[in-house]
């Protein structure tokens, strides 16, 4: 019976292993599709910066035009000045040209803040660049990484199968019947016992129960959570 605890114990040590395995298998694909999102969305904000940047050069341009255009109003009108026939006349460009100055002056005030404001854009492109190839070079390496762990897992995945077919095959059809139905039901079947207490579910064991698990004569199972029992002596190899 000895011998048998201690390939359940082999056979136990295999699937915890196998089932990390699997566990890693769905977990790296997962996580470069993590990092792919997170470089989509970096790109994503880098061109929503560079769109906005060309709209506001756009928008700047657009008013220096018209300050251009209404600059040569300006221009226009104060030659008419000279040719004014009457004061009425005079004083009436006079007042158009005013209002010409003053929107001008509007219209600079307005450009003087959009070049404040593409400033402030470009500085943060600059920062998005930045992150766009942090992030692109962050999934060439996870890509990378994930790529020869895989393969490794894959490559062992395959030498511990064939290790626990094996094993199986050396214990007991009923132990190994055992073996599988508990840990279908509690994730793991096989526990240590240590002074009176199951350590898979940390209820205390009848003494009786205990002394049986320590000789380790029969297959004991926990009277509280089923689970296969062993007394492990620290001297034992
Ligand atoms: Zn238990």
């Amino acid at each position: 019976m000895r011998e048998e605890i201690k390939l359940l114990v082999k056979l136990q040590a295999l699937d915890l292993w196998l089932e990390e395995a699997e566990k890693l298998k769905k977990e790296l694909p997962q996580q470069i599709r993590e990092e792919t999102k997170a470089l989509e969305e970096a790109k994503e904000r880098l061109e929503k910066l560079q769109q906005e940047s060309k709209d506001l050069d756009m928008e700047r341009r657009r008013k220096e035009r018209e300050i251009s255009e209404l600059g040569e109003k300006v221009g226009e009108k104060k030659g008419r000045l000279f040719q004014a026939k009457s004061n009425e006349e005079y004083n009436a460009l006079t007042k158009e040209i005013e209002i010409l100055k003053e929107k001008i002056s509007q219209l600079e005030d307005e450009v003087i803040l959009l070049l404040d404001r593409a400033e402030e854009v470009k500085a943060k492109e600059g920062k998005a660049k930045e992150r766009v190839k942090e992030k692109e070079e962050t999934l060439k390496k996870a890509q990378a990484q994930a790529k020869e762990k895989l393969k490794e897992t894959e490559e062992t995945l395959q030498e511990r199968r064939k290790e626990r077919e094996e094993l199986s095959n050396r214990l007991n059809q009923r132990t190994y019947q055992l073996y599988e139905r508990v840990r279908q039901n509690r994730g793991y079947a096989l526990v240590e016992a240590q002074k009176y207490t199951c350590q898979g579910c940390h209820m205390e064991i009848p003494p009786q129960t205990f002394l049986e698990v320590k000789k380790g004569e029969d297959l004991i199972q926990c009277p509280f959570c089923n689970r296969i029992l062993y007394y492990w002596e620290k001297n034992q190899e």
